[in-house]
C-alpha cells in the first residue's frame, strides 16, 4: 500500500535553467512544436510568441511555488477588483523582473533575431482608460514585489481602449485588436467557470426554523470563464495571478431554432453573452450610465465573489473566518455591487442570517475612491436594478434601512444628513448611489492623495464621515519603479547604479543617496547626456510617425494624459498661442527654444475634449509652419497615447505639465513618472503634486495658480471671468485669435463655443490661472538658460521621488487596510 502524500510533499517540476544556449534551444523548440513553424519560415510574430513562451515557463516555476506557499501557510489573500487594468506590454517587464534581459538578448542574437524588433511587436494590453487602470497594473506588480498573496480580478475585453487616429486633426476611434495574434501570456481555465444570472424574480420559500428564504430565479444566465495571466514581481520573488473573466453562453447555439431555419435567432443568446465582455467603455472619470455597463460590473463582481468563496471553502470549514483570510479591495465603485452579491451568497446560498453576513461583509471589503466630481459619482436608476438584479435591490434596501436607523436613533442625524447618507438618491428619479453602498459596506475608505482625502471628508462623504469617523484614510498613489524607471529608462538606471550602487533597485527610497550628486558638475553632465539620448529617441519617433522634425536641444515640454477640461490642456494651448504672439512681436529677444508635446485620448462622446484635440492640431499647423517663429516653438500632438508611448515620452521630458484645476485631480500618477525620470514639474497645488512639492522641495518644482480653497471660493462668489480676461493683454489677444479663426481659417467659428465658455463661466479657471501660469512658464525659461541649476533640480527630483513607488503605497494598504 502506498500512502497518499500530503500536498506539501507533491513534487514541483525542476526549475528551468536560463543560459543563453538553453534559452536559444528552447525558443527553437517552442517555434517548432508549439507554433508549428520551421525556423526558415518563421515570421517576427512567431519569434515573439516563442520567446514569450520560453519566458513564461520561468514564470510558471515561481508561480507554482507562490500559489502552493499560500495554501500551505494559510496566509491571508488580497483580492483587487478592478474593471480596468491598463497593463501595456509584458515581455520587457517579465524579462527584467526575472533578470533575463541579457540572456534572452544573446539567445535571440545567436538565432539572428533582434530583441528590440520583436519586443516592439507585442501589442499593448489596454484594458483601461487612464490613471485608474494603470494604478491597478502598477499595484499588481508591486503586490508581487512586496510578497503579498494577491489576485487581480477584472474583465478580459476583446477590444481594449480604442486606437486613436487623426483625420485632418480630428480624433477618429478605431477598434483595438490586441488579441489578433493570440495572447501567449494567458491560460484559459475552462474548469474555473461560474454562472452569472440577470433579471427574473425572487421567490420566498420557508426555510429551516420557518424563517423565510429568498431564492433568486434569474431569467437569463451566462457563463464566466477565467483567463489567468501570471504577474511577476521584482527579482521574481513571487508570482501572483491576474484573473480576467470572459462571458460565454450556456447554449452556444439554439439547435431547435437553427433546425427550424432561424439561423440568426439560433445565435442570439450566444451573441448576447459574448457582447458582455466585448468592449471596454471608453469613458474616463464619467459614468457610462448604460445598461451594458452595469451588466459588466455585476458579471465580473459575481464571478469573482463565487471564485473567492470557492477557494476559501477548499481550505477552511466555513465563512466565519472570511475577514481573517480574505481582503477585497474595490478599485472605485465599479465593483461596488460585490457588496450586495457577497451578502446574497452568504444569506441565500450559505444560510447566514443578515446580521452575521453583514459583519463578515463589512470586515472583508474596503473601497478606494478616485474622484470627487459630483457628475462622476456612479448611480443607477432603481427600476433598472430592480429589473436586472431584483434580489440585490432587496438587499440594498435592507442595508439602507439598517444604516439609516443607526444614524437616526443612535447618532440623532437630521433629515438633511439622512438624505445624504441614504443609498437611495431621492432627488429626481430614484437612483442607487454606488459610492454610498461602497462606503457603508466597507471598513476602510481611502482617498489617493492627502489633499483628495481631506476634500473627501469635507465634500462628497462629509455626512458618512460623520457617521463612521474612523473609516476614511489616505493612501497616496504610486508607480512601479521597475516599469517607470528601470525598463523605460535603462540609460538613467545605468548611470544611477554607477553613482549609488544597486540598492535603489530593491528599494526606490534609497534614491536619496543621489542627493549629493546634484552638486557634482561631472555627474550632472552625464545626467544631461542620458536625457539627451532619450530626447533623440523621442525626436526620432516623432519624425518616423509624423514626419515632423524637432530639435533635441530644445526644452521638451510634455503634457500626456486623457484629454479632459479639468486637466486643462486648453490652458497649455492658449499659453502656446500667447507665446507664439510674443515671439513674433519681439524677434529681438532671446526666446528659449521649446517643443510642446501633447498626447491623449478623448472619450468619443466628449465634445469639448475632441475639440481641444483639434485645436492643438490646428495651432500646431500654424505655429510649426510660420517662418517668423524660426523654429523657436513647436507644437506636436502625437496620436494614440498608450502605456508604450508613455514609456518613450516620460524619459525624454524636461518639463512635466501637471496643471489641473486645483481640487479636481484626485492624485495623478503621470506627475510621479516624470519626476522620477528627472523632469521638473510645472503644476498646481492639486492631487499628489502637493506631496511632490514636500518631497522634492519647493525650490525644485514650479507651482502656480489658485489653490483648491481659492477655487471653491471663486466659484462660490461667481467671479466675472470677463474682467479677468480684459485685465490680461496676452490672454485676451490669444483668446481673440482662437475665437476669430486665426487657427481655423476653414471654419472660423469652430472654437467660438469653447472660448465663450471661458468668458461666460470659466468653470475650470483657465482665465483665472492664465497670468500665473504664463509667468511660471517664463520662470521655467529663465531656469533653463542656467543649465547647471536646471540639472541640479532635475537630479534632485530623481533623488527624492522614491517615496512615490507603488511598493510604498502597497505596504501601506497591507499594513493599515488588509492587515496581510
Ligand atoms: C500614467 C498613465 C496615465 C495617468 O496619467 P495622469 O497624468 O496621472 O492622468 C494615463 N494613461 C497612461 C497610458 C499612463 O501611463
Amino acid at each position: 500500500m502506498t500512502k497518499k502524500p500530503s500536498t506539501a510533499d507533491l513534487p514541483l517540476p525542476t526549475p528551468r535553467v536560463s543560459t543563453p544556449e538553453i534559452l536559444a534551444s528552447e525558443i527553437i523548440e517552442r517555434l517548432t512544436y508549439r507554433i508549428g513553424k520551421d525556423v526558415i519560415v518563421a515570421k517576427p510574430h512567431d519569434w515573439l510568441t516563442a520567446t514569450i513562451l520560453v519566458i513564461r515557463d520561468r514564470i510558471i516555476d515561481r508561480w507554482m511555488e507562490s500559489t502552493r506557499g499560500v495554501y500551505n501557510s494559510g496566509a491571508k489573500r488580497v483580492y483587487y477588483l478592478s474593471l480596468e487594468f491598463l497593463i501595456g506590454r509584458l515581455m520587457r517587464d517579465a524579462m527584467s523582473n526575472l533578470q533575463l534581459v541579457d540572456a534572452i538578448r544573446q539567445a535571440l542574437e545567436s538565432l539572428g533575431v533582434d530583441l528590440n524588433v520583436i519586443a516592439g511587436l507585442e501589442p499593448d494590453a489596454a484594458l483601461g482608460n487612464g490613471g485608474l487602470g494603470r494604478l491597478a497594473a502598477c499595484f499588481m506588480e508591486s503586490m508581487a514585489t512586496v510578497d503579498i498573496p494577491a489576485y487581480g480580478y477584472g474583465i478580459r475585453y476583446v477590444h481594449g481602449l480604442f486606437r486613436q487616429q487623426m483625420a485632418d486633426g480630428w480624433q477618429v476611434e478605431l477598434p483595438e485588436t490586441w488579441l489578433a495574434h493570440g495572447n501567449p501570456w494567458e491560460f484559459e481555465r475552462r474548469e474555473a467557470s461560474y454562472e452569472v444570472g440577470f433579471g427574473g424574480a425572487v421567490e420566498t420559500v420557508n426555510g429551516p426554523d420557518d424563517k423565510p428564504r429568498y431564492l433568486w430565479k434569474p431569467a437569463e444566465r451566462v457563463i464566466a470563464t477565467a483567463y489567468d495571466t501570471p504577474v511577476v514581481g521584482w527579482k521574481a520573488k513571487r508570482v501572483n495571478t491576474l484573473r480576467l473573466w470572459s462571458a460565454r453562453p450556456i447554449d452556444p447555439i439554439l439547435l431547435d431554432a437553427f433546425n427550424a431555419g432561424d439561423h440568426i435567432g439560433a445565435l442570439r443568446e450566444s451573441n448576447k453573452a459574448e457582447s458582455l465582455t466585448r468592449v471596454l467603455y471608453p469613458a474616463d472619470a464619467t459614468p457610462a450610465g448604460q445598461e451594458l455597463r452595469l451588466r459588466q460590473e455585476f458579471f465580473f463582481s459575481s464571478a469573482s465573489l463565487q471564485d473567492i468563496l470557492r477557494r476559501h471553502m477548499q481550505q477552511y470549514p466555513d465563512f466565519t473566518n472570511l475577514p481573517d483570510k480574505v481582503s477585497i479591495q474595490l478599485n472605485d465603485t465599479h465593483p461596488a455591487i460585490s457588496i450586495a452579491e457577497l451578502m446574497r451568497l452568504l444569506i441565500d446560498v450559505h444560510g447566514f442570517d443578515f446580521d452575521p453576513a453583514w459583519e463578515i461583509t463589512r470586515k472583508t471589503f474596503s473601497y478606494t475612491n478616485h474622484t470627487l466630481l459630483p457628475e462622476a459619482l456612479e448611480s443607477w436608476p432603481v427600476p433598472l436594478i430592480e429589473r436586472m438584479l431584483p434580489r440585490h435591490m432587496q438587499i440594498v434596501y435592507a442595508i439602507n434601512a439598517k444604516a439609516l436607523l443607526e444614524a437616526r436613533k443612535e447618532k440623532y442625524f437630521s433629515d438633511n444628513e439622512i438624505r445624504h447618507i441614504s443609498l437611495i438618491d431621492e432627488s429626481g428619479d430614484r437612483r442607487v448611489r454606488m459610492g454610498n453602498l461602497a462606503f457603508i459596506g466597507s471598513h476602510s475608505i481611502n482617498g489617493v492623495s492627502a489633499l483628495h482625502t481631506e476634500l473627501m471628508k469635507e465634500t462628497v462623504f462629509s455626512d458618512l464621515h460623520k457617521l463612521y469617523p474612523d473609516r476614511i484614510n489616505n493612501k497616496t498613489n504610486g508607480i512601479t519603479p521597475r516599469r517607470w524607471l528601470q525598463q523605460c529608462n535603462p540609460g538613467l538606471t545605468g548611470l544611477l547604479r554607477e553613482a549609488i550602487g544597486d540598492e535603489f533597485l530593491d528599494d526606490a527610497e534609497k534614491l536619496t543617496a543621489l542627493d549629493p550628486f546634484a552638486e557634482d558638475a561631472g555627474f550632472r553632465e552625464k545626467f544631461a547626456a542620458v536625457k539627451r539620448t532619450n530626447k533623440v529617441a523621442l525626436a526620432n519617433l516623432v519624425y518616423e510617425r509624423m514626419g515632423i522634425r524637432v530639435d533635441p536641444s530644445a526644452l521638451f515640454d510634455i503634457q500626456i494624459k486623457r484629454i479632459h477640461e479639468y486637466k486643462r490642456q486648453l490652458l497649455n494651448i492658449i499659453e502656446a498661442v500667447a507665446l507664439y504672439d510674443q515671439i513674433r512681436s519681439h524677434p529681438e529677444l532671446d526666446w528659449v527654444p521649446r517643443v510642446k508635446f501633447f498626447a491623449g485620448k478623448a472619450a468619443p462622446s466628449y465634445h469639448n475634449a475632441k475639440l481641444i484635440i483639434k485645436l492643438a492640431n490646428d495651432v500646431a499647423r500654424v505655429i510649426n509652419n510660420d517662418p517668423a517663429v524660426r523654429g523657436l516653438l513647436k507644437v506636436v500632438f502625437i496620436p494614440n497615447y498608450n502605456v508604450s508611448l508613455a514609456e518613450v515620452m516620460v524619459p525624454a521630458a524636461d518639463l512635466s505639465e501637471q496643471i489641473s484645476t486645483a481640487g479636481m485631480e484626485a492624485s495623478g500618477t503621470g506627475n510621479m513618472k516624470f519626476g522620477l525620470n528627472g523632469a521638473l514639474t510645472i503644476g498646481t497645488l492639486d492631487g499628489a503634486n502637493v506631496e511632490m512639492r514636500e518631497h522634492v522641495g519647493a525650490e525644485n518644482i514650479i507651482i502656480f495658480g489658485l489653490t483648491a480653497d481659492e477655487v471653491t471660493r471663486a466659484r462660490a462668489e461667481g467671479r466675472n471671468p470677463r474682467a479677468t480676461i480684459e485685465g490680461s493683454r496676452e490672454l485676451s489677444q490669444a483668446l481673440s485669435a482662437i475665437a476669430s479663426g486665426v487657427f481655423s481659417p476653414d471654419d472660423r467659428g469652430r472654437y467660438s463655443s469653447l472660448i465663450d465658455g471661458i468668458y461666460n463661466h470659466d468653470w475650470f479657471m483657465v482665465a483665472a490661472d492664465f497670468d500665473s501660469y504664463a509667468r511660471a512658464q517664463r520662470e521655467v525659461d529663465a531656469l533653463w538658460i542656467d543649465q547647471p541649476t536646471w540639472y541640479t533640480k532635475a537630479v534632485l527630483n530623481t533623488a527624492r521621488m522614491g517615496w512615490f513607488s507603488s511598493d510604498r503605497t502597497i505596504r501601506q494598504y497591507a499594513q493599515d487596510i488588509w492587515r496581510a
